[in-house]
């Protein structure tokens, strides 16, 4: 009897029938400042899926001056990838994703939206949480909380309000004054014994890097992200050499190539699924950085639930180190609902599949 049933699962199409997408635009609650510029709009395009018995979503999140995207190249790339996806078969999700990748360079966070969506729908199929399906190695992981720029004061009652929404870990922009950083860490660390991590967003030069890190060591930083321009990898190396906290690369790392060029150069790497273009490339990524015995974070752009669901079933997955996967904490709406943030973790939805669902039709 089981054997005629599964037999019969096994029966059911899982071809590709239709593929649909939308621009959606939220408001954050207040502008998020970091060294690279600001913010005020969540700007991203869901992708929906869908074979003749499930239905998957996606999205992209394009950020103009990390990957080089934005909502009109998405939609333009989106647009190429839907006659090469059609009539394909959701399990030859490799084969797929080979094809996306090679029929257009970089356009990684529309390539995200297409993975995140095969994966949504495999793991339905597989009645299972995408998490599992990855390797299910943790229930959950601290993610930071982030404290973008401001005066030091604002920054200190940023610190509070989300060490009182259970933050265990505060994760603190810098880049743009290495004074003020230094002024604004200490003020923090004051109010706290959380572990604080800090990311400079590519805005000191070697001298001031050193200088900073030096100086807020006394505060106990966990790690210090991505402090110097991308194209400055090879003086990574040589800020490793001059501060004891370790260094980690995020906008310097995009794919396992360059996570190949980083070994050796820095301590962790930052994945972040917008930017290795989906799952795909990132378990690649996992797999490098860990036989070079680096510490692996997994982060994120402002985005829905929809991309955080993936990022943390990701990070759960693979257990990785790290997580910083607080990208809808800003948006004044949620377009997706989902369990995912409880006391300072980050859970993956109990639901077969990515487990996030949108608040109201929006495909
Ligand atoms: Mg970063």
């Amino acid at each position: 009897m089981e054997k005629v049933m599964s037999l019969k699962n096994i029966s059911v199409s899982m071809e590709i029938i239709s593929m649909s997408w939308k621009v959606l635009k939220v408001p954050l609650k207040k502008p998020f400042k970091i060294a690279l510029g600001t913010i005020e709009n969540y700007e991203g395009v869901i992708v929906k899926i869908c074979t003749e018995e499930y239905c998957g979503y996606g999205e992209a999140s394009p950020s103009p001056k990390i990957v080089g995207d934005t909502v009109d190249t998405v939609v333009a790339a989106l647009g190429r990838f839907e006659p090469l996806i059609i009539g394909e078969d959701v399990e030859n999700y490799g084969r797929i994703m080979e094809t996306i990748n090679r029929s257009m360079v970089h356009n990684s966070s529309a390539k995200a939206a297409i993975d995140f969506a095969l994966f949504d729908i495999l793991a339905q199929r597989a009645n299972l949480p995408v998490k599992s399906l990855l390797g299910g190695k943790k229930d959950r992981i601290e993610t930071s909380l982030t404290v973008d720029i401001s005066s030091v004061e604002k920054s200190v009652k940023h610190a509070e309000e989300l060490l009182s929404q259970g933050a265990k870990v505060l994760k603190v922009k810098i880049g743009l004054n290495p004074q003020e950083d230094i002024e604004r860490i200490r003020a923090i660390r004051k109010i706290t014994d959380a572990r604080i991590r800090v990311d400079g967003n590519q805005g000191y030069s070697l001298n001031q890097a050193i200088k900073v890190l030096n100086a807020i060591d006394r505060y106990e930083i966990e790690f210090a992200e991505q402090p110097l321009p991308v194209g400055h990898e090879d003086e990574l190396k040589i800020l490793r050499e001059k501060v004891p906290i370790p260094i980690m690369a995020d906008e310097s790392v995009h794919d396992s190539r360059d996570v190949l060029n980083l070994i050796g150069k820095v301590d962790a790497i930052n994945i972040k699924l917008m930017k290795s273009g989906g799952i795909y490339e990132a378990l690649k990524m996992a797999s490098i950085a860990r036989a070079a015995g680096m510490k692996i974070m997994v982060g994120c752009m402002i985005e829905t639930k929809l991309a955080i669901a993936a990022g943390t079933h990701f990070a759960l997955g693979v257990g990785v180190d790290y997580a910083d996967l607080d990208g809808y904490w800003d948006l004044k709406e949620q377009p997706f609902e989902g369990d995912i943030y409880r006391d300072g973790y980050n859970y993956a939805p109990e639901k077969p599949g990515l487990g996030v669902t949108p608040i109201k039709e929006l495909l």
